[in-house]
């Protein structure tokens, strides 16, 4: 069965002016918290990167792949955000060791999109006391030199449960500039999604209808979004065949399974000796060293 699914709408205003993106991501965020078996404010960065890459993917490049990665100024550990075209997104947490990804005195956020001739990679800092909703506007302005408001936040109520949305707005090439101006006032004296989160009734729609008040607009596509891994044991093997040889010969030697746990799903995958015998080439079991480290 699919993971219920969270929805990102579109929108565009009738005079021309901007385009708006707004997606609730409630569903997909609980998914990834419990995947990640995270809480506190790792679990809300964590949907609030989740929800940024959404929204970028589906504003620069629905069809692509789009991965976030936020480290603190002082690195020690990360938080990756994974979402594919086909509305399938996950989350990673390598903290190493840390509490969390300490962003007070700033960090970094890599954002890569996967396009067909490779990869198009933007590094922005995050903005002292901006967090991750600040990074995202820094990587916006940027790294894609699009005038455009961004913001996200995921919030987990005392109960543990998140409550998660994201909104991208976008001037229009064609627009008057200024225009931006009237609406980045707009978004300032806009209750911030914080407030607006706590609102149990709102939808997606009901948060266009807030950010384009008194703007005539028509939505223009309504998709689905949801938590999901792309793991299997296909891509696995594939990965295991890419180990140096000497490596698999002593996993071979070791004549045990191996216990894999997805870093994405937590999905368990039990891989047999004998899964890993054509991957080794002839004369690479015996002809090379077989202790691990050797190669
Ligand atoms: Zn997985």
């Amino acid at each position: 069965m699919n993971p219920p699914a969270d929805t990102v709408v579109r929108a565009l205003t009738q005079d021309g002016s901007f385009r708006v993106i707004a997606t609730f991501t409630t569903q997909t965020v609980q998914a990834v918290i419990k995947a990640q078996q995270t809480s506190g404010t790792t679990a809300e960065q964590l949907g609030e990167l989740v929800t940024g890459a959404i929204l970028v993917r589906e504003a620069m490049a629905p069809g692509y792949r789009v991965q976030a990665i936020l480290q603190g100024a002082q690195g020690g550990g990360s938080l990756v955000a994974d979402s594919h075209p086909d509305g399938t997104n996950r989350g990673i947490v390598n903290l190493g060791g840390r509490r969390e990804v300490n962003l007070s005195n700033g960090g970094l956020l890599q954002v890569m999109r996967t396009m067909p001739k490779g990869v198009h990679q933007g590094v922005v800092q995050v903005p002292r006391g901006g967090g991750i909703p600040g990074a995202l506007m820094a990587y916006m302005q940027e790294s894609e030199q699009v005038a455009s408001v961004i913001s996200v936040c995921t919030l987990l109520g005392n109960d543990g449960n998140a409550r998660s949305a994201g909104f991208f707005v976008q001037l229009l090439p064609e627009a008057e500039r200024s225009l931006l101006m009237i609406m980045t006032e707009r978004l300032d004296s806009f209750p911030p999604l914080r407030s607006l989160l706590q609102n149990p009734d709102l939808t997606p729609q009901g948060l266009l209808d807030e950010i384009l008040y008194g703007m005539p607009f028509t939505v223009t596509s309504n998709t689905e979004v949801r938590f999901g891994c792309q793991c299997s044991r296909e891509r696995l093997l594939a990965s295991l065949a890419t180990l140096p040889q000497a490596e698999i010969a002593s996993m071979i030697h070791d004549n045990k399974p191996l216990d894999i746990r997805c870093d994405g799903c937590g999905e368990e995958y039990v891989i047999g000796v004998d899964e890993l015998l054509p991957m080794v080439q002839p004369g690479g079991m015996f002809g090379r060293a077989t202790k691990p480290g050797d190669a």
